[in-house]
């Protein structure tokens, strides 16, 4: 099963000139370990795993350096109702176009997501974390009914489920808050 997996591991070259990586339309296929990813792992339950890269330079027909590519990745988030892990699949697109100067960046085509570069050079490793952190939920919860903290929350849905657990917790604060606005 690893096999398949060590396959496509590579090292990942980090700061890249991305200009001159389109103009030889370089393609990078690998597996990142989550744990270099140190922000994202900050905010996983626990950072194993790895993240499949691909990813192709090119310069565009308008002469934008861009760079599209694809992350695959199965991480831990934490719920932040229950405190246990939450799974959760990761597939996501990116698109971005290079510029070097401001004006540059206003020349990037709308369907890519302009990056500024400094001295010639971008981190690749950031851009990539970048992405996968956007394409995770702002605030990671199990859905109601998975979620073992659930049965603390007062909540309609669950009512008939999880009747024993919450005998003691009769008293809804919302269901109080949803009175007093039926009687404004
Ligand atoms: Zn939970």
């Amino acid at each position: 099963m690893t096999t398949a997996r060590e396959k496509g591991r590579q090292r990942l070259p980090f700061r890249v000139d991305p200009f001159r990586f389109a103009h030889d339309a370089v393609e990078l296929e690998s597996a990142l370990p989550l744990a270099q990813m140190k922000r994202l792992s900050a905010m996983l339950y626990q950072s194993e795993g790895t993240v499949t890269v691909s990813l192709a330079f090119a310069v565009d027909i308008l002469g934008v350096s861009s760079l599209r590519g694809r992350l695959q990745t199965s991480l831990d988030l934490v719920c932040q109702r229950c405190l246990e892990p939450m799974h959760i699949d990761v597939d996501t697109v990116l698109a971005l176009g290079f510029a070097r100067s401001d004006v540059g960046v206003e020349q990037i085509p709308s369907e890519l997501e302009p990056v500024r570069v400094e001295n010639g050079q971008v981190d690749l490793l950031q851009l990539l974390e970048d992405e996968i952190m956007l394409a995770l939920p702002q605030i990671p919860r199990h859905v109601e009914n998975e979620c073992p903290a659930s049965a603390l929350q007062t909540n309609m849905a669950d009512e008939s489920a999880d009747r024993e657990t919450r005998s003691q917790e009769r008293e809804n604060p919302f269901s109080v808050l949803a009175g007093l606005k039926k009687s404004e």
